[in-house]
């Protein structure tokens, strides 16, 4: 299936677009003097099926994003080959015992509430639940994530917990036509994570991972330091 996206793509193949995408991603680390083994793929495939999801882990993706509990513990449960699992959608506290079991690394946590619930739910089961903290760094009114001055005090109350460890920050920018737009939101991201990391944290606060940048962006996030890309659309094609 062939089309052109919304971001004016032409969409090939899912197994072209991972190749692409990972070329893409190359090329922006070494403009950034970065190593491209720094920045790994979170392949979005909210909405997408079985199928199409596994086309793109054959292809070399092994880490699947999804955004919605429902959806993908069906996908889970079916899917056969071995992938990492991301949350990173906007997480509700009464949801979080099942995010905590099926998922390696949540994207969205933004409240003590929240990480409280998954602490609770991941000692239940025994393990330790990786988490990022959801910045808002545009200070948009109508997106999730704490306001860049409320990091510290809430890792400061985080690092009490047993069961959870941040592992870094997180950042969903509102959509703009031209990724340099971004730009300053993700370098924004990358210098409060510079400013906090090396307080005396509890060895449950690891700051080291930033999740920045999707299909219109990934590069510019590559190039101000993103560990970790979030990208549906040029893998996938537009969802409905
Ligand atoms: C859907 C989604 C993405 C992927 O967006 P694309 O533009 O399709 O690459 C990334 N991050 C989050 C949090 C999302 O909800």
């Amino acid at each position: 299936m062939s089309g052109v996206t919304s971001l004016g793509v032409l969409m090939g193949n899912i197994a072209d677009n991972v190749r692409s995408v990972h070329e893409r991603m190359r090329e922006a680390a070494l403009r950034a003097d970065r190593s491209p083994e720094e920045t790994r793929l979170v392949a979005v495939s909210k909405t997408v099926d079985v199928e199409r999801t596994t086309e793109a882990v054959e292809a070399g993706v092994t880490i699947l994003g999804e955004n919605y509990l429902q959806e993908a513990q069906g996908k889970i449960e079916q899917f056969e080959l071995p992938v990492s699992w991301h949350f990173i959608g906007h997480l509700q506290s009464k949801k979080a015992k099942f995010v905590v079991r099926l998922f390696d690394l949540i994207h969205s946590v933004d409240s003590f509430n929240l990480a409280q619930e998954i602490s609770k739910r991941a000692a239940n089961l025994d393990k330790t639940a990786d988490v990022l903290i959801q910045v808002n760094v545009s200070g948009e009114a109508s997106k999730f994530g704490i306001a860049p001055g409320q990091l510290e005090a809430l890792l400061d109350r985080i690092q009490t917990l047993e069961n959870v460890c941040v592992r870094g920050l997180m950042t969903m920018p509102p959509y703009f036509d031209q990724p340099e737009r971004v730009r300053p939101l993700f370098a924004r991201l990358r210098e409060l994570m510079a400013r906090v990391k090396d307080r005396n944290w509890s060895p449950t606060i690891r700051l080291e991972e930033l999740s920045m940048g999707m299909s219109g962006d990934f590069e510019v996030g590559i190039e101000e330091g993103a560990t970790l890309v979030r990208v549906g659309t040029s893998i996938f094609g537009s969802r409905q």
